[in-house]
C-alpha cells in the first residue's frame, strides 16, 4: 500500500508540465535531485543515563528563488524519501505562493511522545549544532511541522544564537511571539485553509450551514482549519487523529475547542507536549471509530491534516467527499488523483491550500530582519490578499488550460523558478 513519497512528488511534476524548450527540459531534469542532504547522527543522553543516537536529516532542495525554507518533522516514520519529498514541495509551494524563498525540509527520526521534555531538549538542540554550517537567516530557515512547535523553535534558536554568539531570530520561523515570532503564525496553515474553504465555497454556491466537513488530523493544523471553519458556521462532523475517527451523532456538527479541552483534560501527559486524543472525547453524543475511517464519511468536504500518503489508488474509489483539500503535505498519491477528477472531484493541492503557514512564516521573518513588529490584523489581511492571489491565479490557468488545479500549481511554480534560474545561467 506504500507508495514512496518522493516518486509520487515527481510523478506529479512529470505529469503537470508541458517541457516545450531546451531550458525547460534542464529545470526539469534539475529538479529530479535536491541540491543537497545532510544526514547527521545525533546522540542524546537519556534521562536513565544511557545514550540514545537519532537520525536527522535537512534537505535543501532548491534555491534559486531564495534561501531554502521549510519544517522540522518529528516522527518515527522519518525517512530520507519522505524528507526529500516534503522538502521539493516546500520549493514548489514557495515559488507559487510568492514568498521569496527557495525548498527545504528537515526530519528526526524520533516517536517525541516516548521522551521526556528533558530529552526533548537534548535532541533538539543537539541537531541545530549538526546542522549549524547549513542553515540560517540567508541560507535555510527551518520552521515547525508534525510533532514541533514554537518550543522546539526556541530550542533551536537559543542554540543556533549560543553557535553564533548574538541573538539570531530570523533564522528559523514558528517561534513564540514573546522569541520573536509573528502574530497568527501558529493559527495561520489554518487559517489558509480556512480561507480556501471560503473560495470553494463562493465558487461552488455552498452554504455553509449544510456544508458538512470532515477533518483528519487534530494538531495545529487540523485543529485551527476546524475552529475557523465551525466559526464560520460550517458543520464539523467528523475529526480523527493517529488513535481514532470522532463522529458527531447529533447532526448539529462539533465545537473544536470543546474537543481540545476534554483531549488535554484527560489526556495522558507523557511528559512531552503531545497530550490526549479526540479518542478521548467519545460518549453519548460522539462516537468513536478506527482513524481511517474519518476519510470514507459521507461528508462535502474532507480536509486531511496528517500525514501523507493516505488516499491512495486502493482507497480512492470509498472517498465520498465531493471537495477535498490538502492540508497536509502529499496525503493523496497521483494514481488516486487520477480517480478522484475521473469521478468528478475537485482537489485542491497542498502546494496551494496549506501555503498559509509558509506565508506568515515570511512576514515573521522581513519582521525579524527589519526589527518591526506587525499587528494582527495587518498580518491576518496581507496573507488573505497572497492566499487569495495564488489561488485566483491556480484556478485561471486550471480554467484556461484546462487542466487540474495540481497541476495548474506545478505549472505556475515551474515558471517562476525558470524565471530565476534563467537569469543565473
Ligand atoms: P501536528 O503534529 O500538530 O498534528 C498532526 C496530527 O495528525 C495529530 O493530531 C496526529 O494525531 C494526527 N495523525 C497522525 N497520524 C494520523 C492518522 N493515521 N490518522 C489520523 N490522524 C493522524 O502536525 P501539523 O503541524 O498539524 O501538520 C499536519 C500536516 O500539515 C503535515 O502534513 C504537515 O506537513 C502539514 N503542514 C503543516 C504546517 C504547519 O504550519 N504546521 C504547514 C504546512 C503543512
Amino acid at each position: 500500500m506504500y507508495m514512496n513519497a518522493f516518486s509520487n512528488a515527481l510523478s506529479q511534476l512529470k505529469n503537470s508540465l508541458d517541457i516545450k524548450d531546451e531550458y525547460d527540459k534542464r529545470l526539469f531534469d534539475i529538479l529530479q535531485k535536491p541540491q543537497r542532504v545532510v544526514t547527521v547522527a545525533i546522540p542524546v543522553r537519556m534521562d536513565d543515563g544511557s545514550v540514545k543516537v537519532f537520525t536527522g536529516y535537512r534537505v535543501q532542495y532548491n534555491n534559486f528563488r531564495g534561501p531554502y525554507k521549510g519544517g522540522i518533522r518529528y516522527h518515527s516514520q522519518v525517512s530520507e524519501s519522505e524528507v526529500k519529498a516534503l522538502a521539493f514541495w516546500m520549493t514548489i509551494k514557495n515559488a507559487i505562493s510568492g514568498v521569496p524563498f527557495g525548498g527545504g525540509k528537515g526530519g528526526i527520526k524520533v516517536d517525541p511522545k516516548k521522551l521526556s521534555q528533558g530529552e526533548l531538549e537534548r535532541l533538539s538542540r543537539a541537531f541545530i549544532r549538526e546542522i549549524a554550517q547549513n542553515i540560517g537567516p540567508d541560507i535555510d530557515i527551518p520552521a515547525p511541522d508534525v510533532n514541533t512547535n514554537s518550543q522546539i523553535m526556541a530550542y533551536f534558536t537559543d542554540e543556533f544564537s549560543k553557535l553564533k554568539g548574538s541573538w539570531q531570530p530570523a533564522a528559523f520561523t514558528g517561534k513564540s511571539v514573546d522569541q520573536g515570532g509573528s502574530l497568527l503564525r501558529t493559527e495561520a496553515t489554518g487559517l489558509g485553509g480556512f480561507f480556501i474553504l471560503e473560495k470553494i465555497a463562493k465558487k461552488y454556491k455552498l452554504n455553509p450551514g449544510k456544508t458538512t466537513i470532515a477533518v483528519q488530523g487534530f494538531g495545529n493544523v487540523g485543529y485551527f482549519f476546524a475552529k475557523f471553519a465551525h466559526q464560520a458556521g460550517y458543520r464539523i462532523v467528523a475529526v480523527a487523529d493517529s488513535k481514532g475517527t470522532l463522529i458527531d451523532t447529533s447532526g448539529k456538527g462539533m465545537d473544536p475547542d470543546k474537543i481540545l479541552e476534554t483531549k488535554r483534560e484527560k489526556g495522558l501527559n507523557s511528559g512531552c507536549y503531545c497530550r490526549g486524543s479526540v479518542y478521548d472525547c467519545s460518549g453519548k453524543v460522539y462516537r468513536s471509530q478506527s482513524a481511517e475511517k474519518v476519510l470514507y464519511q459521507n461528508v462535502d468536504i474532507l480536509v486531511p491534516a496528517a500525514l501523507e500518503n493516505v488516499i491512495t489508488s486502493k482507497n480512492a474509489s470509498r472517498i465520498k467527499a465531493r471537495y477535498i483539500i490538502e492540508l497536509a503535505n502529499g496525503p493523496t498519491s497521483y494514481e488516486a488523483e487520477e480517480k478522484l477528477n475521473k469521478k468528478g472531484k475537485t482537489v485542491v493541492p497542498d502546494v496551494v491550500a496549506n501555503a498559509g503557514g509558509v506565508i506568515v512564516s515570511y512576514f515573521e521573518w522581513v519582521q525579524n530582519k527589519s526589527g518591526d513588529t506587525w499587528k494582527k490584523e495587518y498580518v491576518r489581511g496581507r496573507m488573505k490578499e497572497m492566499m487569495n492571489e495564488m489561488t485566483d491565479n491556480v484556478i485561471y490557468t486550471a480554467e484556461k488550460d484546462n487542466i487540474s488545479l495540481r497541476a495548474a500549481a506545478y505549472r505556475i511554480a515551474f515558471e517562476r523558478i525558470k524565471s530565476a534560474f534563467l537569469f543565473r545561467i
